[in-house]
């Protein structure tokens, strides 16, 4: 069966939407009244390639009247400013996907040089205010490690998730390696989980959803790159095969 499809994302996202979850970005999440009688997604997207599937996801996002966080790589094939403007011309907030101690093997001075200069033009395009750590799996640096020797409030800056944010109350789920259920290929996307949610499939995720077994405050990380464009065949046959035949798949523990 085909998951990850642009399809199912529009799902996914109507699912969240009839259950009453709020969709506000990053920026919202840090300036604005968070009540903990109402249920909110925080839908993060890392654009790591491909920023044109980023564009389609804020497209069909628009839409549906949801708004997203988009961090951007600055590398030369996601850096892309008429893709970032128009994503923040369809209401959503761009943020920063760094990597300066990757990118700079350790070195820290010009780790925060890269940095810098990197968020500076970002800022020429969008006023960034959250960044968030891209993770190589490939390099031995963690660019996190950046923050303990500078301070990302120093530049104006709300948050980096996995500083900021309490995952042991915000429920975080990643698709990162194109999977829900990731702990053994993703060697940094990674948090200190309140909870014990093991997914599959996209609808494992809709499943607990309507099994209201999900709280309140959910942060979503989804790779617009890992989505493919629709097949609409592909979704009526899904449609009628999750008609007849409901059966959760989610293994939950908590
Ligand atoms: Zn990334």
């Amino acid at each position: 069966m085909k998951d990850f499809t642009f399809d199912t994302y529009k799902m996914l996202l109507q699912e969240f939407i009839n259950f009453k979850y709020e969709f506000i970005t990053v920026e919202d999440y840090f300036t604005q009244y968070i009540s903990s009688a109402k249920k909110y997604v925080l839908m993060r997207h890392d654009v790591d390639r491909k920023p044109e599937n980023s564009l389609k996801a804020a497209i069909l996002e628009n839409a549906l009247g949801v708004k997203a966080t988009y961090y951007f790589r600055t590398v030369k094939q996601t850096f892309k400013p008429e893709i970032i403007s128009k994503i923040a011309s369809l209401g959503h907030e761009i943020a920063y996907h760094y990597e300066s101690l990757a990118q700079t093997n350790g070195d820290y001075e010009a780790a925060i040089k890269d940095f810098e200069k990197n968020l500076k033009m970002l800022r020429q395009i969008y006023p960034v205010k959250n960044i968030a750590m891209h993770g190589r799996p490939i390099s031995k640096w963690d660019s996190r490690l950046l923050w303990g020797k500078y301070d990302y409030k120093d530049y104006g800056l709300l948050s980096e998730p996995y500083f900021d944010i309490d995952f042991s109350e915000v429920l975080y789920i990643t698709d990162a390696s194109r999977t829900w259920d990731n702990i053994e290929v993703n060697l940094r996307d990674r948090v200190n989980s309140g909870y014990n949610f093991y997914f599959t499939h996209t609808e494992d995720i809709i499943d607990a959803l309507k099994s209201d077994l999900l709280p309140n405050v959910i942060m979503f990380n989804i790779h617009p790159e890992h989505w493919a464009a629709n097949d609409i065949e592909w979704y009526k046959t899904y449609a009628l095969r999750k008609g007849k035949n409901f059966i959760k798949r989610a293994i939950i523990n908590r």
